[in-house]
């Protein structure tokens, strides 16, 4: 357990970063979504949100400075940090000095967009031996460029995380939550919702992070729902299914399908499999793929998959 009483932490403020910047010769860089929060009350309401107790461990990406980052250790079992930037990974290693329940890893949290890095994985696997926890948890204000291929990959391995309380732009909030019919509806949206319960608890002003973003960002709550999983078989497949499905937004469910169907057959052999498969849904074909409920979406991959097995395609 942490011996953190003995090491107060310091208090992430603007003024607080600016000195520990100047002093280290460090300027946040834009590409690396090096954007620190500065509101502490957020970081109350994160960890609130988190509902820690000393029975979770808590994968956190971005350590940054370590601010976030001993907050939670002081509530949490263990915490396993990953940074990719070298500097602010010297810096947070200074931060958890006094926390023995802290690993900080450095390195990249993906292998590439759609895998997450395996030293990721292997030391989060090696941190749950040493700690046993009854539950995972990802705590963290997402680096931009990766928070949707991080909390996808995450959800889609499998990897037993009972929720995820995560920043991300006020952007990607909306496409994780959208309904049919609206225009951030599609297959990131369809493929949280298959796999989990999707909530945004807040709304947050560029004015909590220093360096400002352009733009708004959100606390995001996601819950992995191991009924509505039970219902998709084969999630990788799913996943291909709906990139394939949503890369020509202006087909209709008709043209889309043909579209993803096997090379390697004649048109017409193609055409004929899809309505086929079309007519036993009960769909003329005309309707468009974002209309469709979530539920839907499922039921058409395993038709698609399993018609294709009969036909041979
Ligand atoms: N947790 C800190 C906070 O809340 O103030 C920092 C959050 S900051 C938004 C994101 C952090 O993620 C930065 O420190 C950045 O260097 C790091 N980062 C960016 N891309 C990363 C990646 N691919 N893998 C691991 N860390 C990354």
């Amino acid at each position: 357990m942490s011996d953190a009483a003995n090491h107060p932490t310091p208090r992430q403020t603007q003024s607080y970063l600016r000195n520990l910047f100047h002093s280290n010769r460090l300027h946040p860089k834009n590409r690396l979504g090096q954007n620190f929060l500065i509101d502490l009350n957020l970081i109350d309401f994160i960890v609130n949100a988190a509902e820690l107790t000393r029975a979770d461990l808590v994968l956190e990406i971005g350590s940054g400075t370590g601010g976030l980052t001993t907050r939670l250790a002081e509530h949490a079992g263990a915490v396993l940090s990953v940074e990719i930037d070298p500097s602010f990974f010297a810096l947070a290693t200074e931060a958890v000095r006094g926390f023995s329940n802290v690993r900080l890893l450095q390195g990249d949290v993906l292998k590439n967009k759609n895998q997450l890095n395996p030293d990721v994985l292997t030391a989060l696997e090696a941190t749950r031996e040493q700690y046993r926890p009854q539950r995972v948890k990802l705590i963290a204000n997402l680096p931009y460029a990766v928070a949707t291929p991080v909390i996808s990959n995450l959800l889609i391995a499998g990897i037993a995380v009972e929720r995820m309380i995560v920043m991300v732009q006020w952007e990607i909030a909306q496409k994780l939550i959208a309904k049919p019919g609206t225009k951030d509806y599609g297959a990131l949206a369809i493929l949280m919702q298959s796999l989990a319960d999707v909530e945004v608890l807040r709304k947050l002003p560029p004015s909590v992070f220093w360096p400002r973003p352009k733009v708004d960002s959100a606390i995001v709550k996601i819950v992995p729902n191991a009924q509505k999983r039970s219902l998709i078989p084969d999630v990788q497949r799913f996943r291909i299914f709906l990139r394939d499905l949503y890369a020509h937004r202006r087909k209709n469910l008709r043209g889309a399908l043909v579209g993803m169907t096997s090379e390697g057959k004649a048109q017409s052999e193609r055409k004929a499999f899809v309505d086929a498969m079309l007519g036993k849904l009960g769909y003329t074909g005309t309707e468009r793929a974002e209309t469709l409920s979530i539920e839907k979406h499922g039921a058409l991959c395993e038709a698609m998959g399993s018609l294709a097995d009969q036909l041979d395609l």
